[in-house]
């Protein structure tokens, strides 16, 4: 038995031609649903939306709230293992679904990583390297909080954010009432602005036995807080990438993290890692394991959540991936074939009907011989979609 992971007495690895089901409809949970289908598995998801990007690919799409208790039951009963691609999802939902079928991962991780203050108290308790930062419930605790940690700094809401929604830099004391009013009462979290060289990130799996695998450290570029452009391998000693390996392995045993999960870091000009957040399910900075490694990060987390051996993780040639906003259609339809034309670059689109600016709508990747050209090559095929440039 692994212990805390399962319901009682269950154990045993849910092989092929069993049934996945998969918490959230994006396109996390479409790309695991390929990966899943792709090995004979079945695959159910439930949200709250319908035609959804994973419901397109999945054999059933429930459309229920997270928070509907009994069709959260009525899923689970239809399925042999629970995994998820949206993080926020209540203990309320995973409490009825845990005694029917085993969640992975476990809801103590959810718990922990769905709120900033209660993931960076967890960091800090277990050694692991975090900005300073100050818990700040009003107005006046901001203004405390901003003497002890100088500025610049960066408020953010304790919980419920991504991609940059829910925070606000602070430059100076005289920030400070703006700021607090952009958080709307609710409760906050103040840090130390990081005057970072690079943002990496390690995705990595792990097994119910404890077994660990890892893509090692990548590169990201974000754009208006959103990812633009990953590029694997990082360019970063490695020196470097062991420690980033090594702290993201001890974050997922403190965890006690199944499946995928992504850790994502600030590497400071003193050549300090420093964790910014955790995200535990597949990430869009492990985007590019789909078509550039051996196991992709989805069909890793089919195997970590069914209790199947790891796959190997090996890349045999650089790569980059770049995100497509919905930004790119306001001149109309891209030009996909001018993308395609471009030897080694790959095309993913969600399915998503609605092209509205800042949305995920699909991703380019592509393979080079350096993981410059890799990046010159990605970026060359996005802008040629954009006939009017
Ligand atoms: P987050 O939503 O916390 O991941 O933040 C989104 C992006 O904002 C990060 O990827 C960084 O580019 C930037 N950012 C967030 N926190 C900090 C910080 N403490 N110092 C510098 N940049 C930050």
């Amino acid at each position: 038995m692994s212990g805390t992971n399962d319901v009682a007495g269950t154990r045993a690895p849910v092989l092929p031609g069993s049934t996945i089901g998969i918490l959230g409809s994006g396109q996390l949970g479409r790309m695991i649903a390929i990966a899943a289908r792709r090995m004979g598995y079945r695959v159910h998801t439930l949200s709250p939306e319908s035609d959804s990007p994973t419901g397109h690919v999945a054999d059933r799409e429930i459309v229920a709230a997270y928070d509907d208790v009994e069709a959260v039951k009525r899923f689970a009963e239809g399925v042999d293992v629970i995994t998820l691609e949206f993080e926020n999802i209540s203990a309320a939902c995973v409490d009825a679904a845990s005694p029917i079928a085993p969640v992975r991962p476990k809801g103590s991780v959810l718990h922990t990583t769905q709120n900033r203050l209660r993931e960076k108290t967890f960091l800090a308790e277990h050694g692991l390297p975090v900005a300073p930062f100050r818990h700040v419930k009003w107005r006046e605790e901001l203004a405390a909080a901003t003497e002890e940690i100088g500025t610049p700094a960066v408020l953010k809401t304790a919980g419920f954010g991504y991609d940059g929604k829910g925070q606000v830099k602070i430059e100076s004391a005289d920030d400070v009432v703006r700021a607090w009013t952009s958080m709307t009462g609710q409760e906050a979290v103040l840090e130390a602005f990081i005057d970072f060289k690079l943002e990496l990130s390690v995705v990595a799996a792990r097994g119910l036995t404890g077994d660990f695998a890892h893509y090692g450290a990548v590169q990201n570029k974000h754009s208006n807080h959103i990812l633009d452009v990953t590029a694997a391998p990082a360019d970063v000693s490695g020196a470097v990438n062991v420690t980033a390996v090594n702290l993201t392995r001890k974050v997922f045993e403190a965890l006690d993290v199944v499946g995928v999960a992504c850790v994502e870091y600030f590497l400071d000009r003193d050549g300090n890692l420093i964790i910014n957040e955790i995200a535990p399910r597949v990430h869009n900075s492990g985007h590019f394991t789909f078509d550039a490694c051996v196991t992709s990060q989805f069909e890793q987390q089919v195997r970590a959540v069914c209790d199947l051996p790891l796959g190997s993780t090996e890349q045999p040639r650089p790569a980059a991936m770049a995100n497509l906003l919905g930004d790119l259609w306001v001149n109309g339809e891209p030009d996909w074939a001018s993308a395609l034309a471009i030897p080694e670059v790959k095309l993913h689109l969600y399915g998503k009907q609605e092209a509205r600016p800042g949305r995920k709508m699909g991703h380019l990747t592509a393979m080079a011989d350096t993981r410059e050209q890799a990046v010159e090559k990605v970026v060359e095929a996005r802008r040629s979609l954009d006939s009017s440039l």
